[in-house]
C-alpha cells in the first residue's frame, strides 16, 4: 500500500519508503518526513475543528492530521495532547524588556511536556508498523511520555536513563506507567548511543526524536501557535534546544504552513541552549560543524552534548533567519523565578526560553515591540527538587518557607512581617 509521504535523508537527499522501518539513511544521515499534501487544507478547515467533540479534532496534534501524519483512525493512539494555553505574561515581559510576551505552555500536555505531541505520532506509527515493543533514551520527559503512551497502546516500553541525573517528577512517571526502566552508569549521550543499537538489533521500535514521526507530531506546537494567533505569524518563536528536535519541528511546521498559504511569512526561530550544553551555539558562532561537548547544566531536559537533530536544526534555523543564544544556570534560575512567580510555572529547561529572550532583547537582536511567543516546554512539577532548593537558598527571588509557632498571635505577626 502506498502512503502520501516519503523519508528524505537530510545529508545526501536519498529517498526512502514512508513505512520502511529505518531511522537513518545508508549514509548515516537522519531522515525527514516529506509529505504530498492534499489540496483542501485551509485555515477554515482547521478552525472548524475547534468546536468539534471528535477526539482527534480536540487533540492539538491530530486536529492537523493531514499536515502531521495521515494515518487510519484505527492506528491513532491519542490522549488529547496539545490544546495548551497561551498565556499573556506582562510581568515576565517587563523582566525581559519586551512590551508584551505570550508564553505557550507545553507543560500542560497529558504527561507534562511537549514530548506527548511527538509521542502520539510515534506510537501511532509503531501501531501502523505492527510493533509491540518500544524504547527510548531519555533525560526524563521522553521516558514519562513513552511509558504512558505505550501503556495506553498496550505495548511494552523500555526506558534507558542516565543514572542519578533525572528529576523525580519524570522518573516517577516512567516507573508508575510500568516501563522497564534501566538506569545506566553513563550520561544521556551514552544512553542515546546504546538505545539505537539495541533497537536495531532486537527489533524494538525507537521513539527518540531521531524517529522522524516524533518531529511530525511536535509540529503541532507550531500549527497551534498559528491558530492561537488567528494565523497571523509572530515575529519570533523562542524555545530551548537540547537534542534539537523541537526547534526542527516548529521550523518545519512554519515552512509547510507557508508553502500551503496558511501564513504569508516565516517567524524567526531563536534557540536557547544552556551554556554547559551548547554544541549548536558553538557551531552557530563558529564554523557550523558539530563538536560534541560534555554536557553539564541544572536544566536536565537540555543536558545533551551530542544532539541527534543537529543538521536538521541548523538548516532550518538558518532558513528562518533565526538565532542561537546561550544562558547560564544562574540566568535560567532567575528567569524561572519570574515565570513561576507570575503563577505560570515551568521546569528549568523551559525557562531557558525566557532567560535567552532577556539577553536577545538587551543585545538588540529582538526588538522590544516585536511579537514574541516563548515556548515553555515542561511543567513546574517535573523538577520539584530544583524549586525547593532555590526557595530555601539565599537566591535573590527566594520565597523561603517561614517556621511559625502553632498559635494565632505568632501567625498574625508572621503575616505582616
Ligand atoms: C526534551 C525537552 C527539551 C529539549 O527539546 P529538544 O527537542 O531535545 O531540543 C526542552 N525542554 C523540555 C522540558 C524537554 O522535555
Ligand atoms: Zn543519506
Amino acid at each position: 500500500m502506498t502512503v502520501s509521504w516519503i523519508l528524505r535523508c537530510v545529508e545526501c537527499g536519498a529517498e526512502h519508503d514512508g513505512v520502511e522501518l529505518r531511522y537513518r539513511c545508508d549514509c548515516g544521515g537522519t531522515l525527514d518526513v516529506e509529505h504530498t499534501f492534499p489540496h483542501h487544507l485551509t485555515r477554515e478547515l482547521f478552525d472548524a475543528r475547534l468546536g468539534s467533540p471528535d477526539a482527534l479534532d480536540r487533540s492539538g496534534v491530530w486536529r492537523f492530521r493531514e499536515l502531521v501524519l495521515p494515518l487510519d483512525r484505527e492506528h491513532i493512539v491519542t490522549r488529547g495532547e496539545g490544546a495548551t494555553w497561551m498565556y499573556d505574561a506582562p510581568s515576565v515581559a517587563r523582566w525581559t524588556g519586551l512590551a508584551s510576551l505570550r508564553l505557550k505552555h507545553e507543560g500542560e500536555n497529558p504527561t507534562g511536556s511537549f514530548k506527548d505531541r511527538g509521542m502520539t505520532a510515534g506510537i501511532s506509527m509503531a501501531r501502523r508498523l505492527g510493533m509491540t515493543r518500544v524504547a527510548v533514551a531519555s533525560t526524563g520527559n521522553t521516558s514519562a511520555s513513552a511509558a504512558s503512551y505505550a501503556a495506553i497502546a498496550g505495548m511494552r516500553a523500555f526506558v534507558i536513563i542516565p543514572d542519578g541525573q533525572i528529576a523525580y517528577g519524570k522518573l516517577s512517571q516512567a516507573l508508575a506507567y510500568g516501563a522497564r526502566t534501566l538506569q545506566i552508569r553513563g550520561d544521556f549521550d551514552d544512553a542515546m548511543r546504546l538505545v539505537q543499537e539495541i533497537c536495531d538489533r532486537e527489533g524494538i521500535y525507537l521513539l527518540n526524536s531521531i524517529n522522524p514521526f516524533r518531529i511530525e507530531g511536535q509540529k503541532g506546537i507550531g500549527f497551534e501557535i498559528l491558530q492561537d494567533l488567528g494565523w497571523e505569524p509572530p515575529d519570533w518563536i523562542v524555545l530551548p534546544g537540547g537534542n534539537l528536535g523541537n526547534n526542527t519541528a516548529i521550523a518545519k511546521a512554519m515552512e509547510e504552513a507557508l508553502s500551503l498559504g496558511l501564513i504569508d511569512r516565516l517567524p524567526r526561530i531563536a534557540v536557547i541552549q544552556a551554556a554547559g550544553a551548547n554544541p549548536l551555539y558553538k557551531a552557530w558562532h563558529g564554523d557550523g560543524t558539530l563538536v560534541p561537548v560534555k554536557a553539564d547544566t541544572i536544566a536536565t531536559a537540555i543536558k545533551i552534548g551530542n544532539p541527534v537533530s543537529f543538521t536538521k536544526s541548523l538548516t532550518r534555523v538558518r532558513r528562518s533567519n533565526g538565532v542561537v543564544e546561550q544562558v547560564t544556570d544562574a540566568e535560567i534560575l532567575e528567569a524561572k523565578a519570574h515565570v513561576d512567580a507570575a503563577g505560570i510555572g515551568a521546569e528549568p529547561a523551559s525557562c531557558a526560553t525566557v532567560a535567552g529572550l532577556r539577553k536577545l532583547v538587551a543585545a538588540g537582536v529582538i526588538g522590544a515591540d516585536e511579537t514574541v511567543i516563548g515556548v515553555l516546554t515542561g511543567n513546574v512539577l517535573k523538577d520539584p527538587g530544583v524549586v525547593v532548593d532555590y526557595h530555601r537558598s539565599d537566591a535573590p527571588h527566594a520565597n523561603r518557607p517561614i517556621p511559625v509557632d502553632a498559635n494565632y498571635d505568632a501567625i498574625k505577626r508572621a503575616l505582616v512581617r
